[in-house]
């Protein structure tokens, strides 16, 4: 609050006001680099993760001298957009295969990787938004090592609730976000290792070391970085709760629905997002407008493509039946036994009137 009322200098400005909130900038910056293992200088403040995405995937082509990319079909939008909207004639994209379940196929990586030696970043997800699947950032990192290739992890989803350690994990850039860890919306950021260097995107002042143009967002960095230091310091305690919430509403679903199937890896996953596919109803949009009405927020895909009258991107690569309504219900530290309780009632009431009709 102090950001929106008291301090609101500009923090370019060279009188006090402005000072005070360069101030405030640069502690935000040493915080999340304390808690990130790395230098302050090693990252950039964005407006979200998708700019931060965007900055890292367009750079590499145009200022890394990268002429192959290799992801996979479940990548976010953020980057898979940007996959799309990239020169094709100076790049070529490569999709890593999948296992059902969204585990990335690390044989296939390494096949990939080892037929060309041409410059190359590999661009995979930590943590998939919608069925949660998560890589080994070690494995992989490793790998693209070995074969001489750039490692990005769209970090999004994972910033905040597992640890990071920059300075020995082998990842050349991650990205962040800080509404996925209970900071503001509208601020993200983007760590690029050193000594590798990437030009703007946005162009104009000289903010965020001339990476970054425009007049800094000084609440919300420092939210992002408030956010991040309560998320990391109760992370374990947060963790433990929000697990078992996520195992006791898979218990709970399977007793109700012994039909329904969970989508995406049951060992290795995120573990604030639970993805299942219901039995018996059809219409998925119907269903999630009856839980609204009963106050529950969930989704049928990820928030940026809900609206858009599509199969979910990720689970259609996957190969799951979309036509049956697959949920994904998110879990935070907020979050009781009792709405989980709550959400399978309803469920149970909607889905067996749908049954009846
Ligand atoms: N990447 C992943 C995995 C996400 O889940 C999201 C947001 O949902 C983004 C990128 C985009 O982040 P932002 O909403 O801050 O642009």
């Amino acid at each position: 609050m102090p950001y929106l009322t008291d301090i609101y200098g500009n923090a370019s400005s060279t009188h006090q006001f402005g000072r005070a909130a360069r101030a405030a900038i640069e502690t935000a910056r040493k915080t999340v680099a304390a808690h990130l293992h790395c230098s302050p200088m090693e990252l950039y403040f964005t407006s979200c993760g998708t700019e931060a995405d965007n900055m890292i995937i367009l750079g590499a082509v145009r200022d890394l001298q990268v002429t192959r990319i290799i992801s996979s079909a479940i990548e976010h939008h953020a980057v898979g957009h940007s996959l799309e909207a990239c020169d094709h004639d100076k790049v070529k994209i490569e999709m890593v295969r999948l296992h059902p379940n969204g585990q990335v196929d690390l044989d296939h990586l390494r096949e990939l990787l080892g037929r060309s030696d041409e410059k190359t970043l590999v661009s995979l997800m930590h943590a998939n938004n919608e069925i949660g699947s998560l890589i080994d950032l070690e494995e992989v990192g490793n790998t693209c090592r070995e074969f001489g290739a750039l490692f990005h992890s769209d970090t999004v989803q994972t910033i905040g609730h597992y640890e990071f350690d920059l300075a020995t994990l082998p990842v050349d850039f991650i990205t962040g976000s800080a509404h996925k860890f209970h900071g503001p919306k509208g601020i993200g950021f983007l760590y690029i290792r050193r000594p590798l260097q990437i030009s703007p995107l946005i162009h104009g002042g000289a903010q965020e070391r001339s990476k970054r143009a425009g007049t800094e967002n000084i609440y919300g960095i420092v939210g992002l970085a408030k956010a991040l230091d309560i998320a990391c310091t109760e992370m374990a305690a947060h963790r433990r709760h929000v697990e078992s919430l996520k195992s006791y509403m898979a218990e709970k679903i399977r007793e109700a629905f012994p039909e329904a199937t969970f989508n995406g890896c049951k060992d290795r996953s995120l573990y604030t997002v639970l993805n299942v596919s219901l039995p018996l109803s059809p219409n998925a949009d119907m269903l999630l407008f009856l839980l609204d009405i009963d106050g529950i927020a969930a989704s049928a895909g990820s928030a940026c493509s809900s609206g858009s009258n599509q199969a979910s991107h990720v689970l259609t690569a996957l190969g799951v039946d979309t036509s049956r309504p697959n949920l994904r219900f998110s879990f935070s530290k907020f979050n009781t036994r009792q709405e989980i309780d709550y959400v399978v009632e309803r469920l149970k009431v909607h889905l067996g009137a749908e049954v009846s009709a």
